[in-house]
């Protein structure tokens, strides 16, 4: 796909976008080596923005520490896992998880799950489901795969519980926006608004994937709102009134 793209003329770099400057017919952007600039923009910088790491997390990230129940689950068929979080998304990706672990154990830092009545009544009866209250995960061990996690519940001693994975969900992914500085116009849950184009606010500024907060966080999905920003933002660029396909011409 890479070459493709680069037959084509697309041009790769590699570099650290800190600021932008989107208030002229030219787009500004600010990176570490250099300041890039175009009448158009598309960010896709997902949402791996989680500000504290568990102890251990990142070490085994992707070898037994997941964010994600419907991308890894199925590798943990009959095997013990945990979840950390107290969200409707902790909830509904420990329930995925019954489906192939023999064992969930949920651990909630709240004293009570933070999710609908629903969802919650939904685990505690589920039978592959431990449900731990006022748990805090503090550590993730293991030496080349997760082997165990090391939590406290309120009131008693720490435990080091034996699992193959660990789910963790304990802040959400972040967007990755800082570098926009407020520039463009967010939901009351600070998400970038976007159109049916996936145009923001500011007319050529396009945002898709990961870091638009409310969709499914899927690969497919986000290389779908990539076309779709893409096909649109070539049909502003040379003033068209419609998206075109290739194949309709
Ligand atoms: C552990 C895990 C497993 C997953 N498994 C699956 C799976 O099996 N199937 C599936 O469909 N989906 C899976 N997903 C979800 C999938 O990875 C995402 O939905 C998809 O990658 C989103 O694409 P994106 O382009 O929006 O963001 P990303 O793929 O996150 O890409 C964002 C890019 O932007 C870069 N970036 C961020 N900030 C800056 C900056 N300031 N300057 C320059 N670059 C920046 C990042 O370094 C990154 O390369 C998984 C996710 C995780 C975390």
């Amino acid at each position: 796909m890479r070459e493709q793209a680069a037959s084509f003329g697309a041009e790769f770099v590699f570099d650290k976008v800190i600021g932008v400057d989107f208030n002229h017919a030219t787009k500004m952007v600010y990176a570490n080596q250099a300041v890039y600039t175009g009448r158009s923009v598309i960010i896709s910088t997902g949402s791996m923005g989680r500000g504290t790491r568990v102890k251990g997390e990142d070490h085994l990230l992707g070898r037994g520490v997941s964010y994600c129940a419907t991308c890894d689950g199925a590798f943990y068929r009959d095997r013990e896992v945990a979840v950390a979080g107290s969200s409707d998304e902790a909830v509904e990706e420990a329930l995925f998880l019954t489906k192939f672990a023999r064992r969930v154990h949920f651990l909630s830092p709240t004293p009570e799950v933070k999710a609908p009545a629903a969802l919650v009544e939904e685990l505690q009866q589920n039978p592959r489901v431990i449900l731990r209250k006022g748990a805090s995960l503090l550590e993730v061990l293991g030496e080349n795969k997760v082997e165990a996690v090391r939590f406290v519940q309120r009131g008693q001693p720490e435990e080091t519980l034996p699992v193959a994975g660990v789910f963790i969900y304990l802040q959400g992914g972040k967007p990755e926006t800082d570098f926009l500085q407020g520039q463009l116009e967010v939901t009351d849950s600070g998400c970038l608004q976007v159109n049916h184009e996936f145009q923001t606010s500011i007319e050529g500024v396009y945002a898709v994937g990961d870091v638009l907060c409310d969709h499914i966080k899927q690969a497919v999905i986000a290389a779908g709102e990539g076309a779709t920003a893409a096909i649109a933002l070539e049909k502003n660029l040379h003033g068209r009134s419609k998206m075109t396909v290739d194949w309709s011409k």
